[in-house]
C-alpha cells in the first residue's frame, strides 16, 4: 500500500478519542502510510462533512456518538451487521461506492470471548442504554444465544422502539433468547439477576457520574462491563464492585477489536491487537 490512506473519526464529544493512536499502531505493523483526522461533527453537519471527506479522497471514517443511527442514511450499501443494528460505526469508500458497516458487536464479542474468556450462551445479560452502541452490540449478543437479554433505558419509548425494530429482524425463538425492554426503574432492573451487566449509556462520556443503580443489581454478577474506556474505574465499575460483581472491565478491549475490524475493511489487512490490549495508550 504505497498511497497514504485518508482516515478519520467523527462524533461529539471527540477530543478524548484514542482511535487515531490505535489505527496508527495498526498501520505501523504493515508500514502502511495513513493520516487519521479527528473532527467534531453533529447530526446537523454530518452530511456535509461526509460529502467533503469522500470528495477529497477519504477512504474510511469511524462514526461515534451521537451519529451512528444518522450515518445509516449516507451509505450506498449497508452490511447485514449495520442493517440488523440500524446503526453504523464505519463508512468507507470502495469501487466508487460508500459502504456502511457496524463493527461494534464484533469488537465486544471478541473482547468478551477471546480476551476476557466469557461465554454468552445460556447467560442472563442486562444492557443499560438503548443508543447507537446498544443497537450495535445487541444482534451480536443474540447470535450467541443467551437465555435472557434485558435492555433498560432512561427513555422507555426509545427502548420499546429498539425492541420492535429488533423483533422485525431477528428470530428470537430460534435463538432461545427471551428479550425484554424496560426503563431504569428498580422494578424492572431487580426482577432478575444477571451474569453480565453492560453499561452502554453515555453517562461516563458526559458527566462521569453514576446512573444511581440499585446495589442489589450486581448480586451474582460475574462480569460488569462498561463500554466507555478510561484510565480510572468509571462510576459504573465502582458501583458494580461495591455491589459484589466478581469482575469488571472497561471498553478498551472492545474499542481495539472493533478498530481492528474496521481497519480490515479499509485495508484488507488484519492487525495484531495483542500489544494494544496489554498496554492501553495514555
Ligand atoms: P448514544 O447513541 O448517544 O446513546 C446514549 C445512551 O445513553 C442513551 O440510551 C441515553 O438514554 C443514555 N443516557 C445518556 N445520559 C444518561 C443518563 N444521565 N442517565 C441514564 N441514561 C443516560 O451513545 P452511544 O453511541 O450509544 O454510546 C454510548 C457509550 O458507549 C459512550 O460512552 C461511548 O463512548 C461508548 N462506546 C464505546 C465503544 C467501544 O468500542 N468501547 C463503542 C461504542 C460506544 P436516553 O435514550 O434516555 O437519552
Amino acid at each position: 500500500m504505497d498511497k497514504k490512506l485518508k482516515l478519520a473519526v467523527i462524533g461529539k464529544p471527540i477530543t478524548h478519542s484514542k482511535s487515531p493512536d490505535i489505527h496508527q499502531n495498526f498501520a505501523n505493523q504493515f508500514n502502511a502510510k495513513i493520516e487519521f483526522g479527528k473532527d467534531e461533527v453533529t447530526p446537523d453537519t454530518l452530511e456535509t462533512w461526509l460529502t467533503d471527506f469522500f470528495k477529497n479522497g477519504g477512504k474510511g471514517v469511524s462514526i461515534t456518538l451521537p451519529l451512528k443511527e444518522a450515518a445509516l442514511n449516507y451509505a450506498d450499501e449497508i452490511s447485514d451487521r449495520a442493517r440488523l443494528a440500524s446503526a453504523c460505526n464505519v463508512v468507507y469508500a470502495k469501487d466508487k461506492k460508500l459502504f456502511g458497516d457496524n463493527t461494534d458487536g464484533h469488537g465486544l464479542i471478541t473482547d468478551l470471548e477471546n480476551n476476557l474468556k466469557v461465554t454468552l450462551k445460556d447467560k442472563k445479560i442486562l444492557i443499560l442504554g438503548a443508543g447507537g452502541a446498544a443497537r450495535g452490540i445487541i444482534p451480536s449478543i443474540i447470535e450467541k444465544k443467551p437465555a435472557k437479554l434485558k435492555v433498560a433505558n432512561r427513555t422507555k419509548s426509545k427502548v420499546l422502539l429498539l425492541k420492535k425494530d429488533l423483533e422485525g429482524k431477528v428470530d428470537l425463538k430460534e435463538k432461545n433468547t427471551i428479550f425484554e425492554a424496560g426503563d431504569l426503574s428498580d422494578d424492572f432492573l431487580l426482577d432478575d439477576s444477571y451474569d453480565i451487566v453492560i453499561n452502554s449509556t453515555s453517562i461516563s462520556t458526559q458527566t462521569g457520574e453514576s446512573i444511581g443503580l440499585p446495589k442489589a443489581l450486581f448480586t451474582g454478577t460475574k462480569l460488569a462491563y462498561d463500554l466507555f474506556y478510561a484510565a480510572e474505574k468509571t462510576a459504573f465499575m465502582q458501583e458494580a464492585l461495591a455491589g459484589g460483581a466478581e469482575k469488571i472491565s472497561d471498553g478498551w478491549g472492545m474499542l481495539v477489536e472493533q478498530g481492528a475490524e474496521s481497519f480490515k475493511l479499509w485495508t484488507n489487512l488484519i492487525p495484531d491487537t495483542s500489544r494494544l490490549l496489554e498496554k492501553p495508550i495514555d
